[in-house]
């Protein structure tokens, strides 16, 4: 078994988020949560590797995506991506250039392109300048983000910033005349010595011939956007395989801890339905009382009966409330550890079809329940895939587990995503 496109990604659901748009262009995917340890379990594509290396020290980031890099290429990955966030979250320091120089040293490579455009999610980038929607990068709420202001939207500047190499622009007058412009320009810049490319693309039509221009590169380093023009330079195109799971089995649950306004209309839409729902109280959560098991005596009976649902989520004033009492990390933590103990109790007990609602709830979750390794499925809602993984705790029949970020997905989400793989 040989991989055709080997991926690092820089957190956890930028990782998934480029699996789901492999797997949209024909590409079977699996996604790794930190680097394997043994050789690849599955036949697929592309293997995308979720590290944690946008925040890390930058070193730390650079060791682990060598590390990376060098397991991808023992599965005979022909092409490297190295993934980061559509709004370029980086500092002074990096980690995108240092991370990027390091694996064109390892590749032995002079050459590469540098893109976060992403059109499908508003992130376009012309003469070098990121736009998040209709306002320039610098002007939107990624000035204040806690870890990674960005306060330049140019980004040949804010590459050069944290790289030794020479950054150049594939501007738009070059990629909106297609790949023969674009691979001319490569060809003109490598010839005054940039290395490094920032190149603009303001439509997915844009990607694609990008895609389609970065064919013979060996480091390709984008967000997610790009990696829609990727598979037809290995003869793949979108198809139903692509997404191919396992029969789902089992019985079907969602836990859900996010409060964001899109989970909690989730939440209120699945109970509105006459769907079985369970509340967990956080103060009794923070009293000590082990709220997993008395839940779990309540829930398990129910599995048979439908579709079940359990939730901390609830409205904003509620949540502030608790946290002012208890500490916001604090009651973040132990709802967290709660919910995923509820998981693994119910995956035990026989849920084949899990949800999870919520970022740090569903890393809690994975964690949980001992999933390294998930192969990506159809898609729900943008950006949301069903997955199959192997747990600790399932007997080794498997999950079908689908982990969706706060805001994501439509309102009837619960309800849609089990007759998605029935
Ligand atoms: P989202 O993706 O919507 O941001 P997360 O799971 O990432 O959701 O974050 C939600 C956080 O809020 C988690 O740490 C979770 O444990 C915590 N939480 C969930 N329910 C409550 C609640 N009722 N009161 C206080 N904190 C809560």
């Amino acid at each position: 078994m040989s991989i055709k496109l080997g991926c690092i990604a820089d957190d956890f659901t930028g990782a998934t988020d480029l699996a789901n748009n492999l797997v949209q262009a024909g590409m079977r995917v699996l996604q790794a949560i930190g680097i394997p340890s043994g050789p690849l379990p599955v036949d697929v594509d592309a293997v995308v590797i979720a590290l944690k290396s946008r925040t890390e020290a930058t070193d730390v980031a650079v060791s682990e995506t060598l590390e990376g890099l060098r397991w991808l290429q023992e599965q005979g990955a022909q092409q490297i991506y190295f993934k980061y966030c559509s709004t370029f979250d980086s500092t002074a320091q990096g980690n995108i250039g240092p991370v990027t120089e390091a694996l064109m040293d390892a590749l032995g490579t002079d050459f590469t392109i540098a893109t976060p455009a992403f059109p499908d999610n508003n992130r376009t980038v012309f003469k070098g300048y990121l736009f998040v929607g209709d306002v320039l990068l610098h002007e939107s709420g990624m000035r204040n983000h806690p870890l990674t202001p960005m306060t330049d939207s140019n980004l040949v500047r804010v590459m050069q910033s944290q790289c030794h190499r020479k950054v150049g622009l594939i501007d738009y007058s070059d990629v909106s005349r297609g790949v023969e412009a674009i691979r001319r320009r490569m060809q003109a810049l490598r010839a005054e010595g940039v290395s490094i490319a920032i190149v603009d693309a303001v439509s997915n039509d844009d990607l694609l011939s990008i895609g389609e221009a970065v064919k013979d590169l060996s480091l390709v380093t984008a967000g997610s956007g790009v990696a829609i023009g990727l598979p037809q330079n290995f003869n793949l195109s979108a198809n139903n395989q692509a997404a191919a799971l396992p029969a789902a089995q089992g019985y079907q649950a969602i836990v859900s801890g996010s409060c964001s306004v899109a989970t909690n209309n989730q939440v209120a839409a699945f109970i509105r339905a006459g769907y079985q729902a369970f509340a967990l109280d956080p103060v009794q959560i923070a009293s000590g009382k082990d709220v997993a098991n008395t839940m779990l005596e309540r829930i398990l009976p129910a599995l048979a009966q439908g579709p079940v649902l359990v939730y901390s989520s609830s409205d904003p004033q509620t949540v502030s409330q608790v946290q002012s009492q208890f500490g916001a990390a604090h009651i973040g933590a132990q709802v967290e550890a709660t919910i995923a103990d509820i998981a693994v109790g119910m995956v035990h007990a026989g849920v084949g079809q899990l949800i999870v609602a919520g970022g740090e709830t569903s890393g809690a979750c994975v964690k949980a329940l001992g999933i390294t390794q998930m192969q990506i499925g159809p898609q729900i809602d943008p950006g949301v895939p069903w997955c199959y993984a192997l747990t600790g705790v399932d007997g080794g029949k498997g999950v079908h587990i689908t982990l969706k970020s706060g805001n994501f997905g439509s309102e009837d989400f619960f309800i849609k995503a089990f007759s998605r793989i029935a």
